[in-house]
């Protein structure tokens, strides 16, 4: 017997069935003695479109308050019909909204944070014998304003009630099953991995890897929960995040899988002048517009000029590039350009930190395969480059391929 957090994401209940089936695997579960804590997300496709209904009426900028109002009513419609088809199973269920189980979060509309989790009533529920079904992605704040998490936030929502009730295990279930070398969906000899460590996960992650939200990973980490990621279609044990306990063979991955993220676009500054304060006169006011900057990457300078390039997320791409035009004078600078089909690709694996030579090998396959690379960035456990997104594909198969993490029955048959 287990006390257990297992969410549900957007195709697992993208439809009735699929949300009976849900339910027929919760029933088991609880009959075979788990204590449960469901979290579901909105059907698939409903956020998008009611993210699009929004920009529909708002199209500039997007009132943040009703955004949040608007787009957590996805899962409130999910969390229903789950409880619904549960009891329909004899199961007793009963589902909440964030602000019904109290999800207390900060006051950061669409991109909210958890604080606290109110224990008691779900505690009290799980005693009484039911199944607990809480609305994922979503809180509420001190004022009782409804908050989201940001997208893909359910997955948040599952670890911080796993972390808060002190749960043996979070479950998340998904239409893969597990985490894989790289996005099964661009190289089909991805490889499942049993393990991986948070650290790997976290750069997978936030390297563009949506399997898991990144938000999820971190606290996962913080509060040592045990998370595991697996298909809600299949049986199996999926995936396992954890931390490297030595015995695991982890360490001797030197590369454990690839990521990557369409999302980016890349702005340059031509021709500013190449003195102390150049990057803060660019980035700062960029800052203060609340968007984020990822890759930066500032040229040698030559006869006193250099070019300043950095990227940002696509959908601020338009944004940027006008802010920054109406500033050249002030800046100084020549010109602004970018490319907004732009992908960054990633290699991750915790044995780069002992090895030398990844880097260089990871060029050359992309070389020899015509990948031009316009921006590289390296830490301690990852290589990024930023190349043409045509490329992306190309690209991830032939890193997958010399670093050998193709399943290798697929391979040799
Ligand atoms: P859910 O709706 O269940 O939250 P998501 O779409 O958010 O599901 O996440 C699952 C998807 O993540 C998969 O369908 C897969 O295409 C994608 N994905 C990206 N990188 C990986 C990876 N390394 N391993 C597994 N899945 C990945
Ligand atoms: N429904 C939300 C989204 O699509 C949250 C989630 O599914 O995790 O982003
Ligand atoms: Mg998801």
């Amino acid at each position: 017997m287990a006390f257990l957090v297992k969410k549900f994401g957007g195709t697992s209940v993208g439809t009735a069935e699929r949300i009976k089936h849900v339910a027929k695997l919760l029933h088991e579960a609880k009959h075979s003695g788990d204590d449960l804590v469901v979290v579901v997300s909105a059907m698939s496709g409903e956020t998008n479109r009611l993210v699009a209904l929004a920009r529909e009426m708002m199209p500039a900028v997007v009132d943040v308050r009703e955004y949040d109002v608007l787009v957590s009513t996805g899962e409130q419609v999910t969390m229903a019909l789950l409880a619904m088809a549960l009891k329909e199973l004899g199961t007793d269920a009963r589902s909440y909204t964030g602000s019904q189980i109290r999800i207390l979060t900060d006051t950061s509309h669409s991109k909210a944070r958890i604080l606290e989790i109110e224990k008691a009533p779900i505690l009290e529920d799980i005693k009484q014998g039911r199944v607990v079904i809480v609305a994922g992605f979503q809180g509420v704040t001190a004022d009782g304003e409804i908050t989201t998490l940001g997208r893909g936030g359910s997955d948040t929502s599952a670890v911080a009630l796993a972390a808060a009730l002190g749960c043996d295990e979070c479950q998340i279930f998904t239409d893969v099953d597990g985490v894989y070398t790289t996005d099964p969906r661009v190289e089909s000899r991805a490889r499942r991995l049993d393990k991986i460590t948070f650290e790997e996960m976290l750069e997978m992650a936030s390297l563009g890897s949506k399997v898991l939200q990144i938000r999820a990973v971190e606290l996962a980490g913080i509060y040592n929960v045990p998370l595991r990621v697996l298909s809600s279609f299949e049986p199996g044990d999926g995936t396992l995040i954890t931390y490297d306990d030595g015995d695991s063979g982890m360490e001797q991955e030197l590369v454990s899988g690839i990521a990557f993220n369409r999302d980016e676009a890349q702005v340059t500054v031509a021709g500013v002048a190449d003195q102390p304060g150049i990057a803060f006169a660019i980035l700062g006011p960029i800052a203060d517009l609340n968007i984020e900057v990822d890759v930066i990457l500032q040229n040698i300078g030559e006869n006193g000029l250099t070019d300043f390039t950095f990227t940002v997320h696509r959908d601020e791409y338009q944004r940027v590039v006008d802010f920054l035009q109406d500033r050249l004078d002030v800046l100084g600078a020549q010109s602004v350009h970018g490319n907004d089909r732009i992908v960054k690709l990633s290699l991750v694996g915790v044995g780069m930190r002992s090895h030398a030579g990844i880097a260089s090998r990871m060029f050359r396959v992309l070389s020899e395969n015509g990948i031009n690379l316009r921006m590289i960035t390296t830490s301690e456990i990852k290589i990024s480059v930023v190349i043409d997104e045509n490329f992306l594909e190309l690209g991830v198969r032939a890193l997958h391929e010399e670093f050998e993490l193709a399943d290798t029955e697929v391979k040799s048959s």
